[in-house]
């Protein structure tokens, strides 16, 4: 039998560009998003089951419309990981609130919206799960990050409350919390200082590298548990951390 479908926001780089990368030798269905969809079409698939769409996680009727073209010819999600999100680093003294609105709309509302997408067909059919990709700043507060962090915690908030409303029809929702990783996130930092004060941070801990692809095999293990068991979440982040 042909695998379910997975549809994976973000996957034009980093964590989401490494599940896309793992499912696909899985053997899943993808429907891959993200705005530059020329990245996701570079990225090293087999693409006979991928579907590639240019999607804003914030316009709810692009994404919608690019699920049900998925659907139509893969079936049902089976997965949907929210994955897609901006870290704008800043201080609120001086910081731009349209960066604020920015983090609070991708990394908040863009997965309200993934939920609202898939979860009532999920619900219908008692299977499915959701795997919202929070960060450890969604569980403990890091200087020149309180709108991300504000955003963070906000999945964290969001994901368990709407687990509490579907487990009981078998659907899961998961979190995982991934420490820093190098990946595209800080090419999007405006302010110098913020940037400069972030890798001072890493290089007290001897600098950091959690590779994209370990993140990818939390996604696995827990989408791999029995629909009966939910992985609640994943905590995961290079070793020297603090
Ligand atoms: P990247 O910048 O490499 O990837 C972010 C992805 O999100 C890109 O594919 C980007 O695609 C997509 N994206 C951003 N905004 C939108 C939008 N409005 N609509 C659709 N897609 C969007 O960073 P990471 O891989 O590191 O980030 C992935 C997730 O992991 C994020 O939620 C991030 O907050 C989280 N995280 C990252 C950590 C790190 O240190 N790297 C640590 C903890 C959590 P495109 O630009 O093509 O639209």
């Amino acid at each position: 039998m042909e695998k379910p479908l997975i549809v994976i926001t973000g996957a034009s780089s980093g964590f989401g560009a490494a599940m896309a990368k793992q499912f696909n030798e899985e053997g899943y269905a993808l429907l891959l998003l993200g705005r530059r969809v020329e990245k996701i079409e570079a990225l090293p698939l087999n693409f006979d089951r991928v579907m590639v769409r240019a999607v804003d996680v914030t316009d709810k009727a692009t994404f919608g419309a690019a699920i049900t073209e998925a659907e139509a010819v893969y079936g049902p999600v089976d997965l949907l990981v929210n994955n897609a999100g901006v870290m704008l680093l800043g201080n609120v003294l001086h910081q731009d609130p349209q960066e604020w609105q920015t983090m609070l709309g991708t990394n908040v509302m863009g997965v309200l919206n993934g939920m609202q997408l898939v979860l009532p067909d999920m619900v219908a059919r008692k299977s499915g799960t959701v795997i919202n990709i929070s960060s450890l700043a969604g569980k403990k507060t890091f200087v020149n990050h309180a709108a991300y962090v504000a955003s963070k915690f906000g999945v964290h908030g969001l994901s368990e409350t709407i687990r509490e409303e579907v487990s009981g029809n078998n659907v899961r929702v998961t979190i995982v919390a991934p420490g820093a990783a190098e990946t595209d996130l800080l090419t999007h930092v405006t302010d110098d200082g913020a940037l400069k004060d972030y890798e001072a941070w890493k290089q007290t801990m001897g600098g950091l590298s959690l590779d994209p692809k370990h993140v990818a095999e939390a996604v696995g293990f827990i989408y791999h548990m029995p629909q009966d068991v939910n992985v609640r979440e994943i905590d995961i982040a290079a070793t020297r951390q603090d």
